[in-house]
């Protein structure tokens, strides 16, 4: 749209040279040119954030605008800032040993520090207790994470800080506590150049630390919750507690004491059945007994007459001598009702055992 500019040179002698100054002119616009070229640009600005759906800024091409603060461009891994301290996501332990280093390189003197100590012994432990860093005064040299032996400090990529309170700028060391994890995500090049030294260093300190001396303050909730759990973990299984048990044993000693006493009452039921057999069986018993005495007793009672009229055995029966088989049936008679009686018994016993039987 920029129509094309007239150059003129002219060529001019001085005592050090030739001096060739060229005149490009102005460019020549019509009327109006300027303010059609402007509001093509407009427009075409205009159509374009109309129509063009763009996820993220990184699609966009050539000149555009990122609409910060939602918007933000990627900063590079060596972007610095301020400092921030690391500790580790494990263990909470920090990273920083307070061997003042960065203290004393500090161009403008902004960092302050005070070293732990056992409160058993008093020593001096590699840990930091506090840790400060006047940040509206930092100058973001990056030389207190240059010369960290422990890569304890980093420069972070957060810039957004604007406060209206000047004290508010001087951080302590929560403050300026990050995990490592954070620093890795930002500076991933940079943390795995360093990080298999810096863990190693660190295990060696955590072993000189006693107990939470070391720990980030905003771990310590979360290391003494993970130790709880540990604990609970590895103890011994609770023994079952007396209430627990006492209705497993009351039931188990009320199923033994009805099984005694079922195993009673049949014992009982058994010994009363057998009372009634023996009864049974002993006036069986009995009624044969009387039965075989009545046949004595008949027999007895028939025996002296037979005996008397009986001759003796070598005498030869007469025709007068009554015969000897006259007492026959007397001893018949009473062997009859001897065996009547004890087949009496007999039955009546087969019929109290079929009873049982049934039962
Ligand atoms: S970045 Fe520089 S000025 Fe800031 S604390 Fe570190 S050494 Fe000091
Ligand atoms: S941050 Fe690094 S240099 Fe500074 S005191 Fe801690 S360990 Fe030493």
């Amino acid at each position: 749209m920029i129509t094309e500019t007239e150059t003129e040179t002219t060529e001019t002698q001085t005592t050090r040279g030739k001096v060739y100054v060229i005149d490009r002119g102005r460019p020549k616009l019509r009327a109006g040119q300027g303010l059609l070229t402007g509001l093509d640009v407009v427009f075409r600005h205009f159509r374009d954030a109309l129509t063009r759906k763009l996820e993220k800024p990184s699609q966009q091409t050539g000149v555009f605008t990122v609409q910060y603060p939602e918007e933000r461009l990627k900063l590079p891994e060596a972007f610095r800032n301020f400092p921030i301290l690391l500790y580790d996501d494990e263990t909470g332990h920090e990273l920083c040993t307070s061997c003042f280093q960065c203290q004393r390189i500090c161009p403008p003197q902004v960092i302050h520090m005070t070293q732990a100590r056992d409160p058993a012994t008093g020593k001096a432990v590699p840990a930091v207790a506090e840790f400060l860093i006047e940040y509206d005064a930092c100058m973001s040299c990056g030389l207190c994470a240059e010369v960290c032996p422990f890569d304890a400090i980093k420069m972070d990529h957060e810039f957004e800080f604007s406060t209206d309170v000047h004290g508010g700028l001087t951080i302590n060391k929560a403050g300026l506590n990050r995990p490592i994890s954070y620093y890795e995500k930002i500076a991933p090049t940079f943390w795995a150049e360093v990080k298999d030294g810096a863990m190693k260093k660190l295990q060696g300190n955590m072993k000189r630390r006693p107990d939470l001396i070391g720990v980030a303050p905003q771990m310590i909730d979360t290391i003494k919750a993970k130790r709880a759990e540990v604990a609970v973990a590895q103890a011994p299984a609770p023994a079952p507690s007396a209430p627990d048990s006492a209705p497993t044993d009351k039931a188990a000693r009320l199923a033994a004491i009805r099984a005694a006493n079922a195993a009673r009452k049949d014992e009982a039921a058994n010994v009363a059945q057998t009372s009634d057999t023996t009864s049974d069986d002993k006036a069986a018993r009995l009624a044969a007994i009387r039965a075989a005495n009545a046949a004595k007793k008949a027999a007895a009672e028939g025996a002296p007459a037979s005996a008397s009229a009986a001759p003796p055995a070598h005498t030869a029966p007469t025709s007068d001598t009554p015969p000897a088989a006259s007492s026959t049936p007397d001893d018949k008679a009473a062997r009859l009702a001897a065996i009547r009686a004890a087949n009496a018994a007999k039955k009546a016993a087969a019929q109290k055992q079929d009873g049982n039987d049934d039962q």
